[in-house]
């Protein structure tokens, strides 16, 4: 479903990699989960998946086709099928859950219609969906900035949801909430993975949460690939 080929990442003025030849292969319906330290390449490695890093050298091929070989309209359309969340959920705070929401559909529209902000009736049926799907219903007219965090990150999660993606990227989603809040945002990421049929993609910097909820451990080293397997098979001293 997904394949990434000799993936090379390189920043200007670093003198490492930051990530060294990666080839990987996903298919739907795996949870993955990116186990490393810091500075390890996991954001790296996510950004690159939907074309927010450009690698140095490599590829990502998503429907038989390298995504950095394509134009930025048709990059738009990939980056719409893949839904994507953010350490610092990346909402707008004085916007209410329900418009934060709504936002989802922008990635779907040409730049120039986004201006009229004008959601059809089944847009925002969908979006009262989504808000009910993460357990906010009573919450939808809240500003975002009076939630928690992990109501935040509920929020993002049906954003992004709003787009239909067919892949769901996380870039340490729950690294800046407490254990419990991180254990019931991973559960509920797991049953929107099963309900909608996706590959997840997630870093994380907790094993144990990656023991408990993956079907498939990476962990990087360096910007290497140092284990890749089932999760029963990952000893911390990898
Ligand atoms: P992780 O997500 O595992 O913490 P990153 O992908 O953020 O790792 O970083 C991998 C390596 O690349 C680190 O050495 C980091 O310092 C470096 N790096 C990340 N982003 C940049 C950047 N924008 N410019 C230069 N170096 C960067
Ligand atoms: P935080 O722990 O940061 O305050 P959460 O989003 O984890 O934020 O929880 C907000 C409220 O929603 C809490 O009262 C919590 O018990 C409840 N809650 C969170 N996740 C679920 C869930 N999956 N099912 C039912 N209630 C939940």
């Amino acid at each position: 479903m997904l394949e990434i080929n000799d993936l090379h990442v390189q920043y200007p003025k670093a003198k490492e990699h930051a990530l060294s030849n990666l080839n990987l292969s996903f298919q739907k319906g795996e949870f993955v989960c990116i186990l490393g330290k810091s500075g390890a390449g996991k954001s790296t490695f996510i950004r690159c998946i939907n074309g927010l890093q450009r690698p140095t050298s490599g590829a990502v091929i998503w429907k038989e086709k390298n995504i950095f070989h394509l134009k930025e309209e048709q990059l738009r359309k990939v980056r719409v099928e893949m839904g994507m969340i953010f350490q610092h959920f990346n909402l707008i705070p004085r916007l209410s859950v329900y418009q934060n929401v709504l936002t989802g559909m922008f990635g779907k529209r040409p730049p120039w219609k986004n201006l009229f902000g004008i959601f059809s009736k089944e847009e925002k049926n969908l979006a009262v969906k989504m808000i009910e799907n993460v357990d906010l219903t009573g919450h939808k007219d809240k500003r975002v900035e009076a939630l928690s965090g992990g109501q935040k990150q509920r929020v993002a999660i049906a954003r992004a949801l709003l787009q239909n993606p067919k892949v769901f990227l996380g870039d340490e989603p729950v690294a800046s909430l407490d254990p419990g809040t991180a254990n019931r945002i991973f559960s509920l990421l797991q049953s929107i993975h099963n309900e909608y049929d996706l590959l997840t993609i997630i870093n994380v910097h907790d094993v144990i949460l990656a023991k408990q909820f993956a079907t498939r451990i990476i962990a990087l080293r360096d910007g290497v690939v140092v284990f890749d397997d089932i999760p029963d098979n990952f000893t911390d001293e990898v």
